[in-house]
């Protein structure tokens, strides 16, 4: 029996065509995907929505909390049985995280996107679309955390990344893989995720920043972040977890005035964690109380932090 579909648009290249004229990918008035929803009826009962039709880096935490809402307010008049977000590329790792953190639906909830636009030749939105139906539709789906499906691979929350540009197999889980695929005929999951975090949340009344390290960076900028009004930062250090020495003063000074500081590696395999004894290595800053994030992104690890202070009320 065909499952009923819930297709949340929120905009993106998936959405997008090539203006004849300038040559430059622009936003659409009417929405392409929604002339080619035909073929897709096919494989389930299909109801769309748009809740956004924006380029995906205009995408703020408020608005993912608002993707929340409609999704919370489309489940509450029906029952479906998954849901598929078409997203633009750029931040949709972001908000399949944000998602994922906000949501604790047990059906499934899918991202998907495209790399092209929808009048570019090779084009693969709709091909996309099609692959998210085919796997929300599915019953092993459900049970997984939110999934992001682009180019036949389907990928955790989680751990999927924008690696890569401009290539259509750009969505890629570093170390960890996808956990499944879609061919022609059929949905194969071939891993599962051990647990879920959730984090429920109301508002998004907090801020928190994110830098990457680098060779001799001072500690100006993090002297900044009590005056700027953030509330927490993550900081993606080297290798397993160390700082530069010119940073140790600043973040004992954050973490004295209660700002949480989270640490994650910008290496994108590995993790981060408490090895080196130097001034700034992982030892040091686990000592002065810097939290230690495993298997998370820079980004990722903001948008938990986020949540987190969010939630704590
Ligand atoms: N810049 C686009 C966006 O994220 C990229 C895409 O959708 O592929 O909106």
């Amino acid at each position: 029996m065909k499952k009923n579909i819930l297709v949340i648009h929120t905009g993106g290249t998936i959405s997008m065509q090539v203006h004849a004229e300038t040559g430059g990918v622009v936003l659409s008035d009417a929405n392409p995907l929604l002339m080619e929803i035909d073929k897709i009826q096919q494989f389930a009962h299909i109801t769309e929505v748009e809740a956004f039709n924006l380029p995906s880096p205009h995408m703020t935490p408020q608005k993912m909390l608002q993707l929340v809402s409609t999704i919370t307010e489309q489940m509450a008049n029906q029952p479906f049985d998954g849901i598929v977000i078409t997203h633009g590329t750029d931040t949709l790792e972001e908000t399949a995280y944000f998602l994922e953190l906000a949501t604790n639906y047990t059906i499934p909830i899918v991202l998907t996107g495209a790399m092209r636009s929808s009048n570019e030749v090779g084009s693969d939105g709709v091909y996309n679309l099609m692959a998210a139906v085919r796997v929300a539709s599915t019953d092993e789906a459900g049970g997984k955390g939110v999934l992001v499906v682009l180019n036949d691979e389907i990928h955790t929350a989680t751990s999927v990344t924008k690696t890569h540009s401009s290539s259509v197999s750009t969505f890629q889980s570093p170390q960890y893989g996808p956990i499944g695929i879609v061919t022609k005929s059929a949905v194969y999951f071939h891993h599962a995720p051990l647990s879920r975090t959730y984090l429920p949340i109301q508002s998004i009344d907090k801020k928190v920043a994110l830098f990457k390290t680098y060779a001799g960076m001072e500690g100006e900028l993090l002297d900044m972040i009590p005056t700027l009004g953030y509330d927490g930062v993550v900081l993606e250090g080297f290798g397993q977890g160390n700082v530069p020495p010119t940073l140790v003063a600043s973040i004992q000074n954050l973490l004295d005035k209660k700002i949480p500081i989270v640490l994650v590696s910008r290496c994108f395999n590995g993790v981060a964690e408490a090895s080196y004894a130097y001034e700034g290595g992982g030892k040091m800053l686990q000592e002065m109380g810097v939290r230690f994030e495993h298997g998370l992104s820079g980004q990722k690890a903001r948008i938990k932090l986020l949540l987190e202070l969010c939630a704590q009320k």
